[in-house]
């Protein structure tokens, strides 16, 4: 579609970051291009409602940019999911394993309850680590998902297929 054709436009392609060997997908064009941002935004807004999701759960940090102005659009909630030790209150926290060793992400425990249905939001799913441990928080946080919505899924890594048991069914949806 013409939506699609726009933000890929958008997205530059940067070898050999972070590391050698990786080519990084960087959306600061995009971010930049009014045009490209506000298509963007509408599109994980129209996700976040026609899945009847309550809330949104943006994942540090490019998952804020996108997440937070979706969440103004749609009319729900925006809440921050954090790498360890950022969030201030009481927190729910979830580790998970990397390539080489492992991370940690939090949220607030108050931010999501029962009867939340919950849209988690990312600017790229590469192995599905980040997002497969935000969907373990909300449902210990006893939240219910809505889905999963991204800029872009790298579709050469298994990040689809390791969402799979955590989606439960939910919708992974990749723009
Ligand atoms: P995963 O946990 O799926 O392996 O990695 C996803 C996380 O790493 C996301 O939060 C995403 O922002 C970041 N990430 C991984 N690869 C890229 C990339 O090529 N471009 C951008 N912009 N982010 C990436």
């Amino acid at each position: 579609t013409d939506v699609k054709e726009l933000l890929l436009s958008r997205i530059r392609d940067v070898a050999d970051y972070p590391e050698p060997g990786v080519l990084f997908k960087d959306i600061t064009p995009l971010l930049a291009d009014p045009a490209a941002f506000t298509a963007l935004t509408d599109a994980l807004a129209e996700l976040t409602v026609r899945h009847g999701a309550t809330k949104i759960v943006g994942l540090e940090a490019r998952g804020f940019i996108l997440g937070a102005p979706a969440a103004v659009r749609a009319g729900v909630g925006f809440i921050p999911v954090r790498k360890a030790g950022k969030l201030p209150g009481a927190t729910l926290s979830q580790t998970y394993d990397l390539e080489y060793g492992s991370a940690e992400i939090e949220v607030h425990a108050e931010d999501l309850a029962a009867g939340d249905r919950v849209m988690v939001i990312d600017d790229v799913l590469a192995t599905g680590g980040t997002a497969e441990a935000s969907l373990q928080l909300i449902r210990r946080a006893g939240a219910e998902v809505a889905g999963v919505a991204v800029l872009m899924e790298l579709s050469f890594l298994p990040g689809r297929r390791r969402l799979e048991s955590a989606l439960a069914g939910a919708p992974l949806e990749a723009l």
